[in-house]
């Protein structure tokens, strides 16, 4: 239920899923020809032996191959301008970033990176894992940012299988004692995971109930103690409502038609947003400092995302210098956004319009306090690179640091898809200087 197609699950994002106007096509048309071109080379070359080593313990090609690495750029980011903002891109516990970083064929991997020091490390605990087995690594195969929580720095939650006869169970890691606990059986498969409050896991479970002759999701919301499995709150959620996340000390609900606000009990709800039916719930932002919520809502018919905040209970739009946004990043002073800019990049069986760039690789900023000022351009890919949510994550600004993973076009007999360029990379690029370097997780 909760899975469609994972890359075409873009709940994170001011994503367009469908189509694309035809005149988008035809401009970028011949530009595209030549990257695909030069991106498809380079990902047969990779490709090539990144299909075998995934499970047939390759050993010796386990070593960076892709020659052009640089060392890591001197200065390290700040994460003064994240402090206290929660996101739907990242997760930070102290001065720890947590994202999920692209393997080859697909597979991911959580990984951190330290703002303090520039330290960086998958979180497998174990030196000797390869990754590539969900059998043996319990940090792969991670579908979406919000699929993982860190309590804290040592404890770990996802609901995983074990086997594959098993069930997506949720389980409580504790990374420094390699100590592995199951905290909540689920119904039917993989529940949402929200948040972690004083030690209890709040989440939402479902089974399929069949109503009217068509079946839904009979959602219930759950809270959970972490280290005793003991379910301390159950309450169904109306039909067709699912939790996107905890701002506050609200949750925030999405109810396909509506955005409610609502306490953690569910006894106080209060509508903030009327929306369309052709639209959907983009990716979020919650800041603790002011005790505003940022959200955008995707238009699907005229591929167009807005941008929300929620102050005071009071929901307004935000005016960007663009009509278009396919995505966007807060901080404590800025907005950083992609406009909805789409390149096409090939046929693909599971899109039906498909593979596209949306991003146009081009980032702006704007004052957070004036949103609809002169944008100025911080990054421009030029082709080199993609920056779509369809790879794997979204990229992540940190400071005047710019990450995010790299892409390669890889074709099949099949159509074309994005995939990771090499084993465990991130792109690292100093956005004062150009400086670029690739993060390597080992
Ligand atoms: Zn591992």
């Amino acid at each position: 239920m909760k899975r469609i197609i994972p890359f075409l699950l873009v709940l994170a994002l001011l994503l367009p899923l469908v189509s694309c106007r035809e005149d988008a096509r035809t401009e970028v048309e011949s530009e595209i020809a030549a990257i695909r071109e030069e991106n498809i080379a380079k990902a047969e070359s990779i490709g090539a032996q990144g299909a075998q080593g995934a499970h047939e313990g390759s050993g010796g090609t386990e070593g960076r191959t892709d020659g052009s690495p640089n060392a890591e750029p001197a200065n390290n980011p700040s994460k003064k301008n994240r402090d206290g903002i929660l996101s739907s891109e990242y997760q930070i516990v102290g001065n720890k970033f947590y994202f999920r970083t692209g393997r080859k064929n697909g597979v991911n991997i959580v990984t951190w990176y330290d703002v303090s020091t520039g330290g960086h490390d998958v979180i497998c605990p174990d030196p000797l894992c390869k990754h590539d087995d969900p059998a043996v690594c319990r940090f792969i195969q991670v579908h979406e940012e919000s699929d993982f929580i860190m309590a804290d720095e040592n404890t770990f939650i996802r609901s995983y299988r074990p086997n594959p006869n098993a069930k997506n169970d949720v389980y409580r890691f504790d990374l420094t004692s390699g100590e592995t606990e199951k905290i909540y059986k689920v119904k039917q498969d993989a529940p949402d995971l929200i948040a972690v409050r004083d030690d209890v896991l709040w989440l939402v479970d479902y089974d399929t109930v069949t109503k009217n002759g068509r079946s839904a999701a009979n959602r219930t919301l759950y809270g959970v103690g972490i280290h005793t499995g003991e379910t301390v709150f159950e309450q169904e959620l109306p039909l067709d409502c699912r939790v996107v996340c905890a701002a506050g000390d609200r949750l925030i609900l999405d109810t396909v038609k509506t955005i409610v606000s609502a306490s953690f009990d569910l006894t106080d709800r209060v509508t903030i947003l009327e929306y369309a039916n052709a639209d959907r719930f983009g990716s979020w932002y919650y800041d603790t400092n002011t005790d505003e919520f940022w959200f955008g809502i995707v238009n699907q018919e005229k591929q167009t995302g807005t941008v929300y905040t929620l102050r005071s209970g009071v929901c307004t739009p935000v005016q960007l210098p663009a009509e278009e946004i396919y995505y966007f990043q807060l901080t404590d002073t800025k907005i950083y956004y992609s406009p909805y800019e789409p390149v096409y990049i090939g046929e693909n069986p599971d899109l039906a319009y498909g593979l596209w760039d949306y991003s146009g690789g081009k980032i702006y900023e704007v004052k957070r306090n004036e949103p609809s000022s002169e944008a100025n351009l911080i990054y421009d890919a030029k082709g080199e690179f993609f920056i779509t949510r369809l790879g794997v994550s979204n990229y992540v600004i940190l400071g005047d640091q710019l990450f995010f993973d790299n892409l390669s076009v890889v074709s099949r007999k099949d159509g074309v898809f994005f995939n990771a360029a090499g084993e465990l990379p991130k792109v690292h690029i100093d956005l004062r200087t150009g400086e670029l370097a690739y993060i390597r997780f080992e």
